[in-house]
């Protein structure tokens, strides 16, 4: 059984999803704990009001940081992407990752032409190739 609370009346450690947002931290891997009632939004269409007649409400105590990624994380990440489809013949970045076993693009492979909406022209990995 689930309890319900009214707005103004909850405890203070059972927080909406909106708020746990605003705290920085994520549900932890637990579902709500309870119900949050709101008497002045309950006869009010849906769309008019942000918090509907009932929200689910979490437990803060449970709650857990949540893992933002570093810069330096996505560089790195953005790093390896960038290798795995990036062609090395002819610079292109791909939007898809390029086939190991060619090792290049299929344009550079067999020179079946590639889409260009599948492609970024000059990525920054092959920025010194402008410069040259
Ligand atoms: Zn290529």
């Amino acid at each position: 059984m689930v309890s319900e609370y009214d707005r103004g009346a909850c405890p203070e450690h059972l927080v909406t999803r909106r708020q746990l947002r605003d705290r920085d931290v994520s549900p932890g891997g637990h579902g709500p704990v309870a119900i949050l009632r709101c008497k002045r939004c309950r006869n009010r269409p849906q769309w008019s009001c942000t918090h509907p007649g009932r929200a689910w409400l979490f437990d803060l105590h449970l709650a857990k940081p949540k893992r933002i990624p570093t810069l330096a994380q996505e560089w790195a990440l953005d790093r390896a992407m960038a290798a795995r489809q990036t062609c090395p013949d002819c610079g292109r970045r791909f939007f898809t990752c390029l086939s190991k076993k060619l090792g290049c693009c299929l344009e550079c492979f067999d020179g079946t032409p590639v889409d260009p909406s599948n492609y970024i022209a000059a990525a920054a990995p092959v920025a010194h190739r402008l410069a040259a």
